[in-house]
């Protein structure tokens, strides 16, 4: 039993990694996904894997970034996480 009132969720968290990384959150929202990314190794993972691409393409193609591959990625990110979270439903009631 969860009761997800403090911060974010995972869909927050992950939703919220490309303008964590671009810096476009305030600081509140900041100390938030930091925050959740301290105690969810899952979510660490996904950021982990946001950074490791956005070096990736950085170095791959400096002048242009196709979107359609970042999009493709970031997508099958998604798929897994969602994977991950309705895969282990405890049926503890
Ligand atoms: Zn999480």
């Amino acid at each position: 039993m969860d009761s997800g009132d403090h911060g974010v969720d995972c869909s927050d968290t992950i939703g919220r990694i490309y303008h964590f990384l671009d810096g476009e959150l305030t600081e509140e929202r900041r100390q938030e996904i930091q925050r959740h990314l301290d105690e969810c190794p899952p979510c660490v993972e996904a950021y982990d894997f946001e950074v490791e691409l956005r070096q990736v393409v950085a170095n791959r193609c400096r002048d242009r970034v196709p979107p359609t591959l970042i999009d493709r990625v970031r997508s099958a990110l998604m798929e897994e996480e969602r994977r991950r979270g309705s895969g282990l439903v405890p049926g503890a009631g």
